[in-house]
């Protein structure tokens, strides 16, 4: 059993709250570890430390924090491997899943790199007569990140490489289920050159988060998780006054156009329905088949690749998937399985009860599929987070673009055809934050941004990109008169735009 610790002001630090939590590797159903769950105090003592370290930090001109930046992206890529492994072991999804895990992190430090050019501020001559207007992006200070433990590196990656591109420094409080990847982050970033202090890590549960979001000194709260806590982190962050960002759970849409290349779309579905065990915000749960005939070649087209599927260690080049995440997931998959069932949806493959070879005790849940789910049944309402994907079918294209526009949740969508005029018009009407045409997850590169609608985002600016940016920085305003443009006596009444 290793202990874990927290990571302050450059150093690992021991957990001096009592209280921990063990981590479990899901392919062996075993604790690897013990994981400190911060104090309030020892919450206190990161954000001392970037407060202590935010003077230097984004009193550093933008370049040179963006080579910094860029060190800290080749560091972790000289990394990658070391690090997709720990991943993989404390979050079940497979080596080559993990390492994308990681790149699509490094991406957004990347575009970090080129962030001077993006907080430039704006600047008008002769705005009225001899005054000139500025604008500038100033850093917030000290912010928070709050991450899930579906990917352990992108999304620390995205916040913490945003925040600091823009010179705040940066407390992270990843999940407490798999906390090994973003400690070694942390190491990397003190590597590259990042100052003491800059990037912390505090380990911990809802007492860290409600400690982070009540210090003043904490600016900003980004937040990734499920949707009750999400609105509920956004409501108290709030009402304190800061900005958040704040984004939640999921339930995705495939519509299949009857023109639709089906086999491209099978492929499609088995990839983003069961990659991960359907542990992303962004997987299919629901394949939406327009017209019976659809309906029925792409079931048949499933059942063929959903026999052929592996799910097995996630170290083992041959698994497709790997374990969910720890036996409470396992529990919770298992018994949407049993209530799709109850609610009279049809259990067309059931994947309880799979048995992997030389691992009794992982948290194994094989593909499953339902097919006749409705938009009335939990089963579709709910977001599962698991290997369970639901076959909902629609009669005509105005049904299909009606599920997942008056759905809960708004986070990704896809749809597949060949009609250009189709794709567009969905585009345009679907009531969800990302698309995908012919793309089954939309996850848009890092130079645009990523947020969901509805129950699925809290808030008004995205992650990473440009809103990213926006979101961790604020604008002033400056106007500026020199002597020889001040009219002579005093002025009593407001300019008209002179
Ligand atoms: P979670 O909500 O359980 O936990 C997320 C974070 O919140 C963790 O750091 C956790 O420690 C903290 N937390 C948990 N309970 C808390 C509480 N009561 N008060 C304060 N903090 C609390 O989510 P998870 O299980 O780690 O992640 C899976 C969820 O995240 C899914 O719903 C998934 O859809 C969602 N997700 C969303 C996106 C997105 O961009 N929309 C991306 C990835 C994951």
């Amino acid at each position: 059993m290793t202990d874990l610790t927290h990571f302050i002001h450059g150093r690992h630090v021991q957990g001096t709250s009592g209280r921990s939590r063990e981590i479990f590797n899901p392919v062996r159903g075993e604790p690897t570890a013990q994981v400190p769950l911060a104090s309030p105090e020892e919450v206190a003592r990161a954000i001392d430390s970037a407060q202590e370290a935010f003077g230097a930090w984004s009193a550093m001109n933008p370049q040179r924090r963006g080579r910094i930046l860029l060190k800290w992206a080749e560091l972790i890529n000289t990394h990658r491997d070391e690090l997709a492994e720990t991943l993989s072991n404390e979050h079940g999804k497979t080596f080559d899943d993990a390492k994308g895990d990681i790149q699509r992190g490094v991406e957004v430090v990347e575009f970090g790199a080129g962030a001077p050019h993006l907080l430039k501020g704006e600047f008008s001559h002769d705005a009225a007569t001899g005054m000139d207007v500025h604008s500038l992006r100033q850093p917030l200070g000290v912010v928070a990140g709050i991450t899930p433990f579906n990917f352990p590196a992108m999304i620390p990656l995205w916040k913490a490489g945003t925040a600091l591109a823009a010179g705040n420094t940066f407390v992270l409080k990843p999940s407490e289920r798999n906390p090994s990847v973003p400690l070694r982050l942390a190491e990397l970033a003190l590597e590259a050159g990042m100052p003491p202090g800059t990037l912390n890590v505090i380990n911990g549960d809802k007492e860290a988060v409600d400690t982070l979001i009540e210090d003043p000194r904490v600016k900003a709260i980004g937040f990734v998780g499920s949707t009750p806590i999400a609105q509920a982190i956004y409501t108290a962050a709030a009402a304190q006054g800061k900005r958040a960002q704040c984004f939640g759970g999921a339930k995705n849409h495939m519509v299949i156009m009857p023109d639709a290349d089906l086999d491209q779309a099978a492929d499609a579905l088995i990839g983003a329905g069961y990659g991960s065990a359907g542990e992303r915000c962004m997987a299919i749960s629901v394949a939406v088949p327009v017209g019976e005939a659809t309906a029925e070649a792409l079931r048949a087209k499933l059942l063929e690749r959903i026999a052929k599927l592996t799910v097995g260690p996630s170290l083992d080049p041959s698994s497709d998937f790997g374990p969910v995440v720890g036996a409470d997931a396992k529990e919770r998959i298992e018994g949407y399985i049993g209530l799709g069932v109850e609610e009279g949806a049809e259990l067309v493959v059931d994947g309880r009860g799979v048995v992997v070879e030389g691992h009794p005790h992982g948290y194994w849940i094989g593909a499953t599929l339902f097919d006749h789910v409705t938009a009335s049944m939990r089963i579709y309402k709910e977001e599962i987070f698991g290997p369970v994907l639901c076959i909902a079918r629609a009669r005509d294209y105005e049904e299909a673009l009606r599920l997942p526009t008056e759905h809960e949740f708004g986070n990704g969508v896809a749809i597949f055809t060949r009609d250009g005029d189709t794709a567009r018009d969905f585009a345009s009407r679907v009531e969800v934050g990302m698309v995908g045409v012919n793309v089954p997850i939309p996850v848009p590169i890092a130079y645009y941004t990523f947020g969901g609608w509805k129950a699925s985002g809290f808030g008004d600016l995205n992650q990473h990109g440009v809103d990213g940016l926006r979101f961790y920085s604020k604008t002033k305003t400056v106007s500026t008169r020199w002597p020889s443009g001040t009219k002579e006596g005093a002025s009593f009444t407001m300019p008209e735009g002179s």
